[in-house]
């Protein structure tokens, strides 16, 4: 009899334990933010440069909290891992010959995103000249841009621009794709016109992956998303003396950690959202934006609704805690949403106080926005006077967790009425965006 009432009062105690494990309630605590940025900001993440061993130490730790979260995947992925892969091209010989005579490779400033360049016929190429009067910086974009093999014939007045010119573009390239099919070269000469010319350049070619950590909770309406990203690479390890590692736990291992306790407070919610909610962490925003160009085309950017890029929200902003700020404010009515869907609480929504800083262009939201996506960037740091922003001492001790806290509870109240497919933001003109 004893027994038997144990082995039922233990059953009802595991069931209970079962149950309530499975159901935890959706909330966002400033524990589980604290602990989250501090493990990215930790000097064993490096700083978390892209292609270094740190930043790998990052995506595996944001990949497992993804698998604690129970996220899905993206569709075609079978990880959270969104890799991809980068050409590094370095230059590693060239000759040039124009009329027949050789020209020192001094001279010649070739941009082949390629493993080679091989010219032997002039009928192959454009041919375009810069004369004495003509601008050098004109003249350079318009031969970059242009279609096919382009070969410029500049006089030898422009030398100094050229030089600078060649000094940069000489260093090497980093490219998404290689391109043989385009390239430019240009040609310190007196000659307007040649008849015969042969090119040949060749670089070295090394491959190497990066990666994008990306998770989703698929809603009623499949390809209607609603997307929460933030770059979770920063500058790594910088000069020999002192502190040399550029934590970023502002920037943006914040805006990460807002993506991850976003992605658990939504999942912890146990409904299927009306529309599908995406959680991107972003590689090389500081390295070139490469990891929001990848990922903007791996889906059809008309189906994203909204796009919340997280930046820098680990410290009040100048109008005091719990407010944030929105870029490109008039680019859509996705500001005016946010500040409609937290009226009367404790928290505001406003447009960036700082136009002249171009953040709405300094961040991944822009590379989407340039695609029609209504996507702007919150952020509550004020980035004109911030001492440790693109420092070493950009370090978790510097942050208020609690105003972090509310941010990422705000944005959480404020993407509701998308979530649920009641609102949605009008679209951005590719045509007002840079
Ligand atoms: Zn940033």
């Amino acid at each position: 009899m004893k027994k038997s009432l144990i082995s039922i009062f233990s059953f009802i105690l595991i069931s209970f334990y079962t149950l309530s494990s499975c159901q935890q309630p959706a909330v966002i605590d400033e524990e589980n933010v604290t602990r989250i940025v501090t493990t990215l900001a930790s000097d064993e993440m490096e700083g978390r440069r892209m292609f270094s061993p740190g930043i790998e130490k990052a995506s595996q730790f944001i990949q497992e909290e993804f698998e604690k979260i129970g996220l899905e995947y993206m569709d075609g992925l079978n990880s959270y891992d969104q890799q991809f892969d980068m050409y590094s091209l370095a230059p590693k010989s060239m000759s040039v010959s124009l009329n027949g005579k050789a020209v020192d490779a001094a001279n010649v400033l070739a941009t082949v995103n390629s493993e080679r360049l091989d010219i032997s016929n002039v009928a192959d190429v454009n041919v375009m000249t810069v004369g004495a009067n003509d601008d050098f910086r004109t003249a350079f974009n318009q031969a970059r841009g242009a279609e096919g093999k382009t070969i410029v014939l500049i006089n030898p007045a422009h030398q100094e621009s050229f030089n600078r010119f060649r000094g940069f573009f000489s260093r090497g390239n980093r490219v998404m794709e290689l391109d043989a099919d385009n390239a430019m070269v240009m040609i310190i000469s007196r000659l307007t016109s040649i008849k015969s010319l042969s090119v040949q350049v060749e670089n070295t070619v090394t491959t190497e992956s990066l990666s994008n950590v990306a998770g989703k909770i698929s809603g009623n309406r499949a390809n209607e998303y609603v997307l929460f990203s933030a770059h979770y690479d920063h500058l790594g390890i910088r000069g020999a003396e002192g502190d040399t590692i550029f934590n970023g736990a502002n920037d943006d291992a914040s805006g990460t950690t807002a993506v991850m306790t976003l992605a658990k407070y939504f999942k912890d919610m146990g409904t299927k959202p009306e529309r599908t909610i995406l959680f991107v962490a972003f590689t090389a925003e500081e390295g070139g934006g490469y990891g929001s160009r990848y990922f903007s085309q791996q889906l059809n950017p008309d189906e994203i609704v909204a796009m919340f890029n997280i930046e820098m929200i680990g410290k009040p902003a100048v109008s005091g805690p719990n407010t944030a700020w929105i870029t490109g404010f008039d680019k859509s009515d996705f500001g005016t949403l946010l500040q409609k869907a937290v009226e009367g609480t404790e928290y505001e929504f406003y447009a960036d106080p700082y136009p002249t800083q171009n953040l709405f262009y300094r961040s991944d939201n822009a590379t989407l926005a340039r695609l029609g996506v209504p996507a702007h960037s919150i952020s509550t740091t004020p980035i004109d006077v911030d001492k440790d922003y693109h420092q070493a001492s950009d370090e978790v001790s510097t942050l208020d967790l609690a105003h972090m806290t509310n941010t990422i509870k705000a944005l959480a109240a404020a993407a509701e009425r998308m979530i649920s497919g009641e609102d949605t933001p009008t679209r951005v003109d590719p045509a007002n965006v840079n």
